[in-house]
């Protein structure tokens, strides 16, 4: 059976590469019925905190994401925060350390830089030499007696590394290029390099699937494995794929530091979950070449993590959000309708709670789901309707009122005046006349009854505002903006 894992370390806002890699490991699990473990990676205390980790739960349920063993839900391998997990992993290292595939260096980190720098000058493997491999009696009493404080380290095997990932196919590790590492801090604490494996040792993971920044610890990884399953503490070696990294701007990395990576962002912006998720997707792997817009289902029954394209996948916010758009045209009206309420009040709509006109919502509605790329935009799409005067945007109305705007606008009044106001046709024909009486097309003729009602050169289908806003406000406003 499949089980593969989620394990991101609460470090602050989750970020759209983060989103990714549990996107990928959600839909193997669900391709192949298999099991997600959503594992939280909390040892480093000066960096972790419990704000992040509630966020990143709550992340993680807002995209819709559910996992069968992890936080919240229990199963057979908990507790599943690493920070609950400590004498697990000291257990562990006493054993590598009893069997002898770990030793403790007394190396000081001085000593460490000055003998990398040599070995760099020289044009050697600049990693870790093996000083400290074996150590006499003597030589570590009297590391003792200066008061060092070991870590532990790793043994790795003198031996070449080889492994098929599930992306990237066969790759091949020399000894020279991974030396011996350390697993655990002077002050006792486990690092990374060793929870990660034994856990995902202990909660039998049969696939790793993660960002290619992690490929270099693979070869270590392996090699711990060996003596975890030598030790009795694993039963097989994961196999492992490396997702492509993600890149921003310029080409450059998409790095958590980037505004474009927070998942916060999207969140506020409106994006649908599914939206972004099949964006998401769409970094390393496609469903098909000519279907960019699916399911989420759609990509759960395709997804093959052989499909996986290993060169840098490029973030694209234009895409993601026309992705998106596609999306919101695929919700039914009343899910629309609904999801948009958030951005229909406090504290992103500025009008009064009291004039907001339900009735009008669901009208207007319809025109606004053929047009948003994001629902927050719905905001300025609608407040001509609640507000008691059109937005006041200078720039819109400079550009939209030209010499001869006053006498179309007195025109257009009067046609209005004269239209069938149960008729959005109606009242296009009524501009269209205004137009025609001073030489303007449609598209001329439109823009400054457009600015007078809405306050803005752009919008919602013109005549259906004006049906939904109704006669009395239109006229209205048409005179204010000739007085
Ligand atoms: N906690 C690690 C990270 O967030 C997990 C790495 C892995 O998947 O092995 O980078």
């Amino acid at each position: 059976p499949v089980r593969v894992r989620f394990c991101p370390s609460p470090t602050g806002n989750p970020h759209v590469g983060l989103v990714r890699t549990a996107l990928f490991n959600w839909a193997f699990a669900k391709h192949h019925q298999g099991t997600l473990v959503f594992r939280i990676e909390d040892t480093d205390a000066a960096r972790d905190s419990e704000e992040s980790y509630t966020q990143l739960l709550d992340s993680m349920r807002w995209l819709g994401f559910d996992w069968d063993e992890g936080p919240e839900v229990g199963g057979p391998h908990a507790p599943y925060r690493q920070s609950q997990r400590m004498d697990l992993y000291k257990d562990v290292a006493a054993k590598l350390l009893d069997a002898g595939h770990a030793y403790r260096c007394y190396c000081s980190q001085e000593e460490l830089d000055t003998r990398r720098e040599a070995a760099r000058a020289a044009g050697k493997p600049s990693g870790y030499d093996g000083h400290c491999r074996e150590l006499t009696d003597a030589q570590v009493a009297e590391y003792q007696a200066q008061g060092r404080e070991p870590i532990v380290r790793f043994r790795m095997p003198d031996e070449t590394i080889t492994f098929t990932d599930l992306v990237r196919g066969e790759l091949t590790f020399t000894p020279e290029n991974v030396p011996d590492y350390g697993i655990v801090r002077a002050n006792g604490a486990p690092l990374y390099t060793l929870v990660n494996p034994v856990d995902d040792a202990l909660m039998e993971i049969t696939h790793v699937l993660r960002g290619e920044d992690l490929l270099s610890s693979t070869p270590r990884q392996i090699a711990l494995y060996k003596a975890l399953i030598e030790l009795g503490i694993a039963k097989q070696i994961p196999a492992f794929g490396h997702l492509p990294y993600v890149m921003g701007e310029g080409n450059k990395k998409l790095s958590k530091r980037d505004p474009q990576s927070s998942l916060n962002l999207y969140r506020e912006r409106g994006f649908l979950p599914e939206g972004l998720l099949n964006y998401l997707s769409l970094l390393g792997w496609s469903l098909s070449a000519d279907q960019d817009v699916f399911t989420i289902d759609e990509m759960i029954a395709a997804f093959d993590i052989s499909d996986v394209n290993p060169n840098p996948a490029r973030f694209d916010l234009k895409k993601c959000e026309a992705i998106n758009g596609d999306h919101i045209r695929m919700l039914d009206a009343k899910d629309f309708t609904e999801r948009c309420r958030p951005w229909l009040q406090a504290p992103f709509a500025p009008w009064a709670p009291e004039a907001f006109d339900e009735a009008k919502w669901q009208a207007i509605a319809p025109h606004a789901q053929t047009r948003l790329k994001v629902l927050s935009e719905i905001t300025d799409n609608v407040d001509f309707l609640f507000l008691p005067e059109p937005a006041e945007d200078e720039a819109s109305w400079n550009k939209a009122m030209k010499e001869g705007s006053d006498a179309l606008l007195r025109t257009a009044r009067e046609k209005l005046e004269a239209a069938d106001w149960t008729s959005a046709e109606s009242l296009k024909e009524a501009v269209l006349a205004a137009g025609e009486a001073h030489g303007l097309k449609l598209g001329k003729a439109q823009a400054p009854v457009r600015v007078a009602v809405t306050g803005r050169t752009v919008g919602l289908p013109l005549f259906e505002s004006l049906e939904v806003l109704g006669k009395e406000k239109t006229l209205t406003r048409i005179d204010a903006a000739l007085a």
